[in-house]
């Protein structure tokens, strides 16, 4: 830490209130160079300044368009909508219309989001649709229910406006989906998870999330952002495991597990696999775990822990990580297994950080 972030740290114990980003952080690729992340290492920053926190590089590009409303004084709950629109959009495995399908060759979509007041909505098993986001976002709204799936969820997305998509697979997942097929295997798999080093990737692309060998390495975009009103929200939006069983809903869609935000505690979003997710009701779980005082980074560590008991010697087949941030704008991720990775946008910039995990 220099010497400047010392005096700012202490000017905290002098009554003027400051963020930190704290947590087993961070390495940022651009900065770092193959360094172990500093457990515990604290960068304080001036109040009263929004954060943005994504999950996976794919965070980089989605935090840039949170920071445009954000940065500008805008609401949270409109920069974790926007943020995570900018990845539904792109072409990628794990996320939006070009995502993997299930078994039988759909692809169907689930999101959620959260603001601080409580209000939440969330859509599952959404099909031709390209902004689930935007969907669970009208469903908070302009309904007396918090989720709606499958097929009304999708007549409630064309009532709203929003335009059905052809019925097609993007280039990669047809291909994806065709090498699936030959092994004819019947079993889920998981989004695959990162299988580079975070500090081997290309730090010169805004999401490198493409690898150079062509896999993909990011699954669900989870965006939870403080804004400088100091409220907090969250969105999480995914097309789930690829080649799931027809129907299979993920944590994403289901408040409390995949996405969860108290705005007296914090925010908390997970990716990884659902089902993981689920049994441990896990961002809320990490969201009760700062209630108690510890740190947001602490508090994802508890629950991956918990995962693993649970688990057992399964543990080692699965992926989960959370991200979680604090209303005092810390933020903070633990993963089961290497190779997670996140993206934090404060006022200093848009970086990402290699998360801590329990191997
Ligand atoms: N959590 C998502 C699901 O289980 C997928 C992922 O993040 O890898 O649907």
């Amino acid at each position: 830490m220099s010497m400047d972030r010392r005096k700012f740290l202490n000017l905290s114990g002098l009554g003027i209130s400051s963020f930190t980003i704290t947590g087993f952080i961070p390495k940022s690729i651009q900065t770092l160079n193959g360094q172990e992340p500093m457990n515990g290492q604290s960068t304080t920053l001036r109040n009263i300044n929004p954060v943005v926190v994504a999950t996976w590089d794919a965070g980089l590009a989605a935090n840039l368009a949170a920071w445009k409303i954000i940065g500008a004084g805008g609401k949270a709950l409109d920069a974790v909508e926007n943020g995570v629109k900018v990845t539904e959009d792109e072409i990628n495995c794990c996320v939006g219309l070009s995502g993997n399908p299930d078994r039988d060759g759909h692809v169907t979509l689930d999101a959620s989001i959260m603001d601080h007041e409580f209000n939440c909505g969330s859509v599952a098993f959404l099909e031709r649709i390209k902004h689930p986001i935007s969907v669970a976002r009208r469903v908070m709204e302009k309904t007396p229910h918090v989720m709606l799936v499958g097929v009304g969820a999708q007549q409630f997305a064309l009532s709203e406006g929003f335009p059905l998509e052809p019925n097609t697979l993007s280039k990669d997942a047809k291909s994806s989906y065709e090498n699936w097929l030959k092994k004819s295997e019947y079993k889920p798999v998981i989004n695959i998870e990162r299988k580079q080093a975070t500090s081997q990737l290309d730090p010169s692309l805004m999401a490198p999330h493409k690898l150079s060998n062509g896999e993909w390495n990011h699954d669900t975009i989870g965006m939870i952002a403080l804004d400088s009103f100091g409220n907090l929200s969250g969105s999480c939006t995914t097309s789930g495991a690829g080649f799931k069983m027809r129907g299979r809903l993920g944590d994403s869609p289901i408040i409390g597990a995949g996405l969860y935000v108290d705005n007296e505690v914090g925010a908390v979003v997970a990716t990884g696999q659902g089902e993981d997710v689920i049994r441990v009701a896990g961002a809320s779980a990490v969201v009760e775990q700062m209630r108690q005082g510890k740190s947001p980074a602490e508090a994802c560590k508890f629950v991956v822990e918990r995962i693993r008991r649970i688990k057992k010697e399964k543990a080692k087949d699965i992926q989960v990580c959370f991200i979680a941030l604090n209303t005092k704008g810390e933020a903070g991720a633990y993963a089961l297994h290497k190779g997670f990775n996140y993206a934090v946008h404060t006022k200093d910039g848009n970086k990402l950080f290699e998360s801590s995990s329990l191997d």
